[in-house]
């Protein structure tokens, strides 16, 4: 379970302070895959970061099982952000790499040994559907292997809670598919508990259980994908949610 408590985060900016998360609460079950929706620049990326633990929150509490992660630091800082797998937002993977050395780096980092990472390296190519692309690098993939790609990095170190950052913004409709049933098998197989960054309804309707609506940092809407999208036209973020075939 990850529990977003009254999160707040401002920026400074030439014009004075931009808020960008406004007393974020948000609660999304182990297990399940939880949407963030909402225009450009209601903060949906750093509410992804915060509970990445890449950006420090001003105040409130992320709790994944029950421990607070903002007031971490040092060591149990570092074990924390490895519970957490992280699909940045667009193009993430390093040219230079190969999709399996992409792959291998979280391992590398954490001194996993050369013989078990290759086997973890391949489990997740496996998962991802890609084991034939292992040499390839990323400019001989696709937009959706690359991020078929990125989800296995970010799944490599086996963590808890995966985030994805509008994983398929620049994707076409047939290729977002092979990248949600990605997420959706890290979900079923891996029992990791997903929150998907997204401005696609599609996406939500297709494998989110959940959906939190950001508009100017704060959620103004947040249950069931089913009831709200069955409510949409009659509340207030109707306008938020686009209208869905
Ligand atoms: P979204 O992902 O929903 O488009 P963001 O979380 O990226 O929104 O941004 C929310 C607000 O915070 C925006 O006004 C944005 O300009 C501002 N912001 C985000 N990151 C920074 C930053 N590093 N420095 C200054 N302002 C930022
Ligand atoms: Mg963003």
């Amino acid at each position: 379970m990850i529990t977003v408590e009254n999160l707040t985060k401002s920026f400074s900016g030439r014009t004075g302070a931009v808020v960008a998360l406004d007393g974020v609460t948000l609660e999304v079950a182990a297990g399940t895959v939880c949407g963030v929706v909402g225009p450009s620049g209601s903060g949906k990326s750093t509410l992804a970061r915060c509970v990445a633990l890449l950006e420090r929150p001003d105040s409130g509490a992320i709790r994944v099982d029950g421990t607070d992660l903002v007031s971490l630091g040092g060591s149990a800082l570092r074990a924390a952000r490895r519970q957490i797998g992280v699909v940045p937002q667009g193009d993430s993977l390093l040219r230079q790499r190969t999709a399996a050395g992409n792959v291998a780096l979280p391992l590398e980092s954490a001194g996993v040994p050369g013989p078990q990472r290759r086997t973890r390296v391949g489990e997740l190519l496996d998962l991802v559907g890609l084991t034939d692309k292992a040499g390839s690098y990323p400019d001989q993939l696709s937009g959706g292997q690359r991020q078929r790609i990125a989800v296995a990095r970010a799944l490599a170190a086996n963590p808890s809670v995966l985030l994805a950052d509008e994983p398929t913004s620049a994707l076409d409709p047939e290729t977002t598919g092979s990248v949600l049933t990605v997420l959706d098998r890290a979900r079923a197989e891996l029992g990791v508990t997903v929150l998907v960054v997204t401005h696609d309804m599609g996406v939500v309707r297709r494998i989110c259980d959940d959906v939190a609506v950001l508009d100017h940092g704060r959620v103004i809407e947040h249950g069931k994908v089913l009831d709200l999208v069955a409510d949409a036209g009659s509340r207030t973020s109707g306008s938020l949610l686009p209208s869905v075939d």
